[in-house]
């Protein structure tokens, strides 16, 4: 290890002093490595240790790697024509042909597209979207969400109360965040037993349940957990069945990430509302869409206020929409099945030895997501430095060390960051 360089020391005792990081405290305690640059599937930083191969796409985002010339070139070629304007009264080409190729490319019945700019924001949106259709119908008591424990939906404040209640991320607030209804989190495989409480569950709150909210297939950042796609077809029955909306929250589970363009194919379930955003720009940019059906769009424009209530300044920023495009048109044109197949067929096999690793209570394979869940809490400082002498960046949490590496990862890499997660297994 070179010794570290003083102006990234100096840069060290900056952020210390003055940067928030994700769910860290001020002033800073904690110890982020330096990063100056990032290209195909590698991050350089800037101690001069080298290179990490990045095993997490920058939570889910990156599926094409850094420094994409597509993606380069899109960005580019929209920046010299307009960076931002604003999209009360005015349109935009890439605004406008990215809503036409989410719809296309989206679970069948999505016409309508809300850009929102974080994909917590879509989440929000998508709230107010349900609540506000049945306001619309004159029903505004159905203003409560049903969602599974053990999920995750984003920091702001109605992402905050569908996240899981026992998860600790927002234990802060509980008693001052709406109540929601929670029903227990899918087991992995398909209990009849268990569709059954979740069809009861819907049907005793439907009165007053606006919709359904939850992460399909793949519980992300509330644990990693997959389960059986048959669970969305039970709820997308018990919904119509009582009159309830039904929301997928596929931020982290879109555009491929599961083996499916979207996580609902798996069950061939259409939603009523789809929140996307992390992979929509390839990770370049903060963009994410909130998609509605006809249904839900009529239904607001015929209430009383009948307009969608929402205008972010920054609301289909046509950069980041022009970057979205490119992103999506170069995951559409090649064979990106293959290469999740791939990624996923190098994780099953790089990952097969650590369940047999102490320590290690689970190990679970799915599409390009790889996670190994321990019996413990994991010491997330040695976990990744472990992995960093592995060359991989992770960033393990609470009891998972997990990876959701680039598409565009070779095979050597993918082995390598199964090595990494190992490492992290043992020594964290
Ligand atoms: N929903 C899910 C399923 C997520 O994984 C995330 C981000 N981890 C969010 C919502 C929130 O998205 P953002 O961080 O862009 O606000």
């Amino acid at each position: 290890m070179p010794e570290p360089d003083a102006s990234v020391a100096a840069l060290l005792e900056l952020d210390r002093r003055h940067v928030w990081h994700p769910y860290g405290p001020m002033p800073g305690r904690q110890e982020p490595l330096v990063v100056s640059s990032a290209s195909g599937v590698r991050l350089t930083l800037a101690d001069g240790s080298g290179e990490l191969v990045d095993g997490m796409s920058s939570w889910w985002s990156a599926i094409h790697g850094y420094n994409h010339p597509v993606l380069n070139e899109a960005a580019r070629d929209q920046l010299g024509r307009m960076s931002h304007v604003m999209f009360g009264g005015l349109t935009h080409e890439p605004a406008v042909r990215l809503a036409k190729l989410l719809v296309d490319m989206s679970p069948d019945g999505l016409e309508h597209v809300f850009l929102a700019d974080s994909g917590s924001v879509s989440v929000e949106v998508a709230v107010k979207m349900c609540l506000q259709y049945w306001r619309s119908l004159g029903r505004p008591e159905k203003r409560r969400l049903l969602t599974w424990r053990g999920g995750y939906h984003g920091d702001t404040w109605h992402p905050m109360s569908v996240c899981d209640p026992e998860g600790g991320m927002h234990d802060l607030w509980s008693g001052v965040l709406p109540r929601q209804v929670f029903a227990d989190a899918p087991p992995g495989p398909y209990e009849e037993e268990y569709a059954d409480r979740l069809r009861e569950l819907i049907g005793r709150h439907a009165h007053e349940l606006a919709a359904v909210i939850v992460e399909p297939v793949v519980q992300g950042a509330g644990g990693m957990r997959f389960h059986s796609p048959a669970y969305l077809r039970v709820l997308r029955e018990a919904c119509d069945a009582h009159d309830v909306l039904l929301v997928f929250d596929e931020i982290a589970t879109g555009f491929g990430r599961t083996g499916a363009l979207f996580a609902a194919e798996h069950a061939a379930v259409s939603p009523d509302v789809m929140c996307v955003g992390k992979a929509l720009t390839g990770g370049y940019l903060t963009m994410a869409a909130t998609l509605c059906s006809s249904r839900v769009a009529e239904g607001i424009s015929r209430g009383e206020v009948p307009v969608l209530a929402h205008g972010p300044t920054f609301m289909g920023n046509p950069l980041a929409a022009a970057v979205a495009c490119a992103s999506v048109e170069l995951l559409l044109g090649q064979d990106w099945r293959a290469e999740v197949k791939r990624i996923e067929s190098g994780l099953r096999e790089g990952l097969a030895e650590a369940a047999a690793l102490p320590g290690v209570r689970d190990v679970r394979v799915l599409g390009a997501i790889g996670v190994v869940q321990l019996d413990h809490d994991v010491d997330m400082a040695a976990a990744t430095r472990a992995a960093a002498r592995e060359g991989v960046w992770l960033r393990p949490f609470r009891d998972l060390v997990y990876t959701m590496p680039p598409y565009v990862t070779g095979d050597a890499d993918v082995a390598r960051i199964t090595r990494a997660v190992c490492a992290a297994a043992k020594e964290g």
